[in-house]
């Protein structure tokens, strides 16, 4: 491609709303733009990218035995009503109406669509296991988009699905998927963890993300320092086990705490430890309200509670709602003569004497707080975050955290769908049952970008060979000296020839201003043809190493296969 005919519109300066390293080069290097907040074009590097990722997750679901096919993005409302989640999907899901009034929603994702073609075509077991797969655009009006690709409200996924007559095919499947999405974050070159996860709205049971390793991932993963566990600390089960002291227990007493409103300052002010204070939040649990105790110095899980509830949507209660409940704001809360409320709370408070907590009145605390004698609890539960110290959950080793970015999900989604859609099939017995489901997600734009975050310099974006939109960049240093155009013509003809491809940058601008773009792109190997065009030299540069080759123009297929050895 001769870089003239081609858009890459390079800035000089880092786009001053872009906060991470990939997100400003891949404006920076010309590879996407900005529509809207969370909505990007890919330019023709970033589609090249784009398409080379996509490549490589379609050999690869191939392979595990998937069949592509390509559902739309414009969903009626019907199927999202017979699945429930047209309720309970929340602001995230974009619904419009057709020129009838008829509701639509752009499909964040395809559990519904897939199973009602799969209801209509299939009726009989002999048609199991099938797995189906699209890449697609995705809709999710995200709270947050940012990080540019990372975060969007508009990107491309690929979702499978698969249809099951039982849970050992279901399982077959899900090992097979595993597989291959180790493959395929294996040959995008990325640092990636599979992690034990939360399956979220999706309502299934066994589940995995893949987490690739980045300071600015937004997951924080917990992993064992000393065996192979690692789960998104949502999911991460607490086993410490907590000891009740054996101190006299106190008269319950009420004091004055003006303007004393966390944890922190609680525990300075009566010169208590954190660990003896009552962390007390009222939630909102799909329509009612729930009192949280947790020891101070830990926090409140959400994904537990609202798994422990079985619930739909957990959400703090906002301020006002606190205070209509229990007469106070939320710093002086406390579970102290509560009768109205389910109370529930961790393990770790059941092992509190004489603790702290809030006495809902505004300014005030009780100390010699007891559980039992003060206030009853119906369940004491897991409810709390691991944090970095605690024991493993598989019992060896202690916890650590990272920080990763989500790349891929993979769920055993079991009948969800199929029975609230009536999505059956005939068994060998000719007996009716529903089919067993599971789906698997790939963030195929998050991944450019994922790539983009690891990959990189002071200089610009370095990418992998598989990945790389060119393979090589042609550089004549002057495109009006005759001999170096005509070598360069001749080596870019004799490359195209031999399969390589390559970007030439045909532009007459200054040297300078041709290497720094070439850096700021990021293909792997950069050709110059200079002065020496006459004696048939070029120079190579390897992007990755910063190494210079120079070699006779009769080496260069021998060199780039060399170069290029796995490609
Ligand atoms: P997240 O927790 O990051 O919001 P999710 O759990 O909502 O992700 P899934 O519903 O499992 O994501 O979607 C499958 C894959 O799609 C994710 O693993 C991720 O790689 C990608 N993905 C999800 N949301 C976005 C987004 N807003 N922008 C880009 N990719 C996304
Ligand atoms: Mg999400």
């Amino acid at each position: 491609m001769k870089q003239s005919m081609t858009l890459i519109p390079t800035l000089r300066e880092v786009p001053a709303d872009a906060e991470i390293r990939s997100h400003q080069l891949l404006l920076k290097a010309g590879f996407i733009r900005q529509n809207a907040s969370g909505v990007y074009s890919f330019l023709p590097l970033g589609k090249k990218v784009l398409q080379k990722v996509e490549q490589i997750v379609r050999e690869e679901m191939d392979r595990a035995g998937g069949v592509e096919l390509l559902m739309p993005a414009l969903q009626q409302a019907e199927l999202w009503q017979e699945s429930g989640r047209w309720y309970s999907y929340g602001p995230e899901l974009i619904r419009l109406k057709d020129r009838h009034g008829r509701e639509f929603s752009l499909g964040p994702t395809h559990e519904e669509v897939i199973t009602s073609i799969v209801r209509d075509e299939v009726k009989s077991y002999k048609r199991l296991p099938l797995t189906l797969y699209q890449i697609q655009t995705k809709f999710r009006d995200e709270k947050r988009p940012r990080f540019g690709l990372l975060r969007g409200r508009e990107f491309v996924m690929k979702d499978a699905y698969s249809f099951h007559a039982n849970t050992e095919s279901l399982d077959e499947v899900y090992k097979k998927i595993f597989q291959a999405y180790a493959n395929i974050f294996t040959r995008c070159q990325l640092n990636f963890r599979a992690v034990i996860a939360d399956s979220g709205a999706m309502g299934g049971k066994d589940t995995h993300e893949f987490m690739v390793l980045s300071e600015v991932g937004e997951d924080t993963i917990a992993y064992s320092d000393s065996s192979d566990y690692a789960a998104n600390i949502e999911m991460a089960p607490v086993i410490t086990k907590y000891d009740k002291s054996n101190e006299t227990i106190k008269e319950l007493q009420k004091v004055e705490t003006k303007q004393q409103k966390t944890i922190a300052d609680i525990s300075s002010f009566l010169n208590t430890p954190k660990e003896k204070c009552i962390k007390t939040l009222l939630f909102k649990v799909d329509d009612k309200y729930v009192l949280v105790l947790v020891r101070g110095d830990h926090e409140v899980n959400d994904i537990k509670l609202k798994n422990l509830f079985e619930a739909q949507i957990v959400e703090l209660a906002e301020a006002d709602e606190t205070k209509e409940v229990l007469g106070c704001s939320v710093g002086s809360l406390g579970p102290v003569h509560v009768s109205d409320l389910e109370i529930v709370a961790d393990h770790a408070v059941e092992a509190i004497v004489n603790g702290v907590c809030g006495a809902n009145e505004e300014d005030y605390h009780f100390v010699n707080v007891n559980v039992g004698r003060d206030f009853n609890v119906s369940k004491f539960v897991d409810l709390r975050f691991i944090q970095e110290g605690d024991p493993s959950p598989d019992g060896q080793g202690t916890i650590k955290f990272a920080k990763g970015i989500e790349v891929g999900h993979v769920f055993k989604l079991g009948t969800r769908y199929s029975e609230a859609m009536n999505a059956t099939f005939l068994d060998e017995n000719g007996k009716s049952k529903p089919m067993i489901m599971g789906c698997y997600g790939i963030g195929v734009s998050r991944i450019v970008a994922a790539i983009a975050e690891q990959f990189n310099d002071e200089n610009g974006l370095i990418w992998p060979v598989d990945i790389a939109p060119y393979d090589v960049h042609l550089i004549p240093i002057n495109m009006k000296d005759d001999t170096q155009r005509q070598l360069s013509e001749e080596l870019y003809n004799l490359l195209g020839e031999n399969r390589y491809d390559v970007l030439f940058d045909d532009r007459k601008e200054r040297p300078g201003v041709k290497f720094a773009d070439s850096d700021l792109i990021g293909l792997p190997v950069r050709m110059t043809i200079g002065k020496k065009a006459a004696e048939g030299m070029v120079e190579l540069k390897i992007r990755k190493s910063g190494e210079m080759i120079e070699i006779h123009k009769d080496e260069l297929l021998s060199t780039l296969a060399e170069l290029f050895k796995n490609k």
